[in-house]
């Protein structure tokens, strides 16, 4: 029964039995980097904490579990987990991405993988025509991030999975902005979906931690060998963490969703606020598609308020009290964000400001307080 729960059961026993020692219900943190064998070879299935842990076994068993998957595996961080996705391919393989796209993914792609001959392509996914015009024949792999940071752009996975069908070109996702609870990329087609788990998952901004989920038991073979050989994996306390972050990702997703559709209609009607990016409203360009692929529209929005600057979007979020300034996203706490000098400032202005990563942006993760409080606090800092 255990693999067909629904959602909110899968959050919690997906994947999961007590432990057999001593049937505890939570799996021990197994703190061990190797195990007894009674003769070479003679063991219980775990030998080096690099290639197996029980601890993260037991959360990479509930990571295929919530995204409906078959094979899950966790990594030290979400850009360990990307690492080995990009592992996959040779030298001279091209990857399509979105130009709109975490700081750190489009350093590890053009600072890190480019010097190993990949080759990529950024294009406003948003727009699925733009895509196929870059497909050619060394197209290996389509990097997907929806909704997209910090300009909630929604990209149509079942568009690109359709646009790529039959040429060998994998499709990745990474669904960290919108977690498992609100879209499911593989039931869409998408052979992986990769989490920073450091957000939404673990969700307590407490722990930092990589996942990829996938369908295709040659992948998986793939990336398993990458886990281990590579060796970016995460340790047990971590995957106990994010674990217990799990449990309760529906009941926290379902709080964030309302909150931020709360706020969402406050900025929108607040006088000094010139635009919101949300894609619950109705004049969102790619509403449609949002309300189609996912369950509710997420706990992340960015504004932009009336003449502002960037000194005035840095006065905005230094007045903000209960909204921490942060790096970061999707843990019970509220953080705002700058995203031209932080999480984005790597990407060079021009680029940025195209794909309007403007300096007078200000991003929200919206937490799971009471809504009414973070109101008041928008309230004093946009003044
Ligand atoms: C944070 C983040 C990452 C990187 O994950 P880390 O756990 O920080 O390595 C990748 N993609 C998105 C969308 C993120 O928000």
């Amino acid at each position: 029964m255990k693999d067909k729960l629904h959602f909110n059961s899968a959050t919690i026993h997906g994947g999961q039995e007590p432990d057999k020692a001593y049937g505890a219900v939570m799996p021990p943190i197994y703190q061990t980097s190797t195990y007894a064998q009674s003769t070479p070879g003679g063991h219980k299935g775990f030998e080096y904490s690099r290639t197996h842990n029980p601890t993260r076994q037991a959360l990479e068993k509930s990571l295929a579990s919530i995204e409906q998957g078959t094979f899950g595996f966790a990594f030290g961080s979400g850009l360990a987990a990307m690492d080995a996705v990009l592992k996959l391919l040779k030298p001279g393989d091209e990857i399509i991405s979105t130009d709109d796209l975490y700081g750190g993914s489009y350093r590890i792609f053009t600072k890190i993988f480019e010097d190993f001959g990949l080759k990529f392509h950024f294009v406003p996914m948003h727009n699925t025509k733009l895509i196929a015009s870059s497909i050619n024949k060394k197209t290996k792999l389509i990097w997907i991030e929806t909704p997209t940071n910090p300009m909630m752009n929604i990209i149509d996975i079942q568009a690109v999975v359709k646009l790529v069908k039959g040429k060998g070109i994998l499709v990745a996702v990474d669904n960290t902005f919108a977690s498992s609870y609100i879209q499911q990329p593989l039931t869409m087609g998408a052979d992986i979906v990769m989490h920073s788990a450091t957000k939404y998952l673990a969700g307590h901004s407490d722990v930092v931690l990589g996942a990829l989920v996938l369908n295709s038991s040659s992948i998986a073979d793939k990336i398993g060998f990458i886990q281990n050989a590579s060796g970016a994996i995460c340790g047990p306390m971590d995957s106990f963490l994010t674990l217990r972050g799990i449990k309760t990702l529906h009941v926290r997703m379902q709080r964030h969703c309302e909150n931020t559709a709360v706020i969402a209609k406050f900025l929108k009607n607040h006088p000094k606020i010139e635009k919101v990016y949300w894609p619950g409203f109705k004049s969102h360009p790619n509403h449609i598609i949002a309300k189609g692929q996912m369950k509710d529209y997420g706990g992340m929005l960015s504004f932009i308020t009336k003449g502002a600057d960037y000194k005035a979007a840095i006065k905005i979020v230094e007045r903000l009290e209960l909204f921490t300034l942060a790096e970061s996203l999707g843990g019970v706490e509220s953080l705002a964000g700058h995203p031209a000098s932080m999480t984005h400032a790597s990407i060079p202005k021009e680029i940025r400001e195209k794909s309007g990563v403007v300096d007078a942006l200000i991003r929200l993760s919206v937490g799971i307080e009471d809504v009414r409080d973070l109101i008041s606090d928008l309230e004093q800092a946009i003044g």
